[in-house]
């Protein structure tokens, strides 16, 4: 079997996870946390070359966090891709605002500028570009248009960790970026999550609100909730972390490899491959294509997973086309009708394949034959 991510656990990680369980000390509710929360922020700082990261439980509280810290509140309204995880909205909704859909490009799957543009109203608040599969999106343009709008950009950098955008680590370069440290992800500590910002008062804010809200013991001065990165996790974050650099060459190298033995048959399947250009870098958190005919997409996959290797749609149904989704923007939006075209195509054409650490060559070649296969 090959799963379409899986994580990549060695020697060191247990040595880790025996050292905090020989301290005895598996969390802490100090401002800073842990000494594994704060090895583990340090780590990730010299990576991403980011003033601060404040480690948090999930991807999901660093989205949560981030939008509590950017005063985001009920009657707000955020632009946000449907061609998502649905964290990415469900945290809006979390803090009381309301999520505004905005299409895709079908070259890369991140939002389509002129659709965002379109979409900004006087109560829009802030910009949530998801760097989907690694992809980066188009900060620049992003930025440009949050600073005419006066909006706040907080990247969903939840896929990737890794994935540069002309020199910088994504994620570095909104106002705040969420990474998830969840099992299926690039790094890894099953549960966990990360912001990242420049901004010394935005990271004090994020602290308190992990934590409470408290300063300085039982002093709560903001909202918060407890979003606190037990060491165990931490530990293990950190390690990851450090291999980073080489879990990455690995990813790049198979998607390469991946590149080459499709070649010939995704000529004949009218397939497109994923691009990379040289201002956007991609972590390889998954190789997607698309399939010109949405049921040769379907072929494909059943046969993937009858051979055992996970292929997998991100995402189908797109958020704004799930039951609960379709329910709350009918409901209470009434703004419904609106149809995200590019989205919807991409969730009927896309498939995703595995790439990580863990695949070898002849899986990939594997995989290949199976293309070959298809008529
Ligand atoms: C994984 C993911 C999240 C949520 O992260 P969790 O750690 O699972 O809470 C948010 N957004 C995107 C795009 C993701 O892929």
């Amino acid at each position: 079997m090959i799963p379409i991510n899986k994580p990549w656990l060695d020697a060191e990680e247990k040595t880790e996870i025996m050292h905090v369980l020989e301290d005895n000390v598996l969390t802490s509710a100090a401002r800073d946390g842990g000494k594994r929360v704060q090895d583990f922020e340090i780590e990730l700082c010299n990576f991403l070359k980011v003033k601060h990261v404040v480690a948090v439980n999930s991807g999901t509280s660093a989205l949560f966090a981030a939008l509590i810290a950017a005063d985001i509140k009920k009657g707000d309204e955020i632009l946000v891709p449907s061609f998502t995880f649905v964290a990415s909205a469900n945290s809006i909704l979390a803090v009381g605002a309301k999520p505004i859909f905005v299409d895709i490009n079908l070259d890369d799957y991140t939002v389509d500028i002129f659709d965002l543009k379109s979409k900004i109203t006087n109560k829009s608040k802030a910009i949530i570009p998801v760097h989907l599969y690694g992809h980066p999106s188009a900060i620049d343009e992003i930025n440009e248009l949050a600073d005419a709008y006066s909006l706040t950009v907080i990247e969903d950098a939840c896929q990737s960790v890794g994935s540069s955008y002309k020199g910088k680590q994504t994620g570095t370069i909104g106002l705040m970026g969420c990474f998830s440290m969840y099992a299926s992800k690039v790094l890894t500590c099953g549960e966990g999550g990360a912001i990242a910002t420049n901004f010394d008062n935005v990271a004090e804010n994020l602290k308190m609100i992990r934590n409470h809200g408290m300063f300085d013991g039982y002093d709560t001065r903001v909202f918060g909730l407890n979003l606190r990165l037990p060491e165990l996790s931490a530990a293990i974050a950190k390690v990851q972390t450090k291999k980073l650099r080489r879990m990455l060459d690995s990813r790049r190298r198979n998607a390469k490899l991946m590149s080459e033995m499709l070649l010939d048959s995704g000529k004949k399947l009218k397939i497109k491959f994923p691009q990379e250009d040289q201002d956007k870098q991609f972590n390889w958190y998954l190789y997607t294509v698309a399939f010109e005919d949405s049921t040769t997409r379907d072929k494909v996959k059943q046969k993937m997973l009858k051979h055992g290797i996970g292929a997998t749609v991100y995402y189908d149904p797109p958020i704004h086309e799930t039951p609960y989704y379709r329910e709350v923007t009918t409901s209470t939006y009434q703004n419904d009708k609106k149809t995200l075209p590019k989205t919807e195509w991409s969730a009927r054409h896309v498939l995703s394949l595995p790439v990580h650490p863990l695949v070898e060559e002849h899986d990939i070649k594997y995989m290949a034959d199976i293309f070959k296969e298809i008529d």
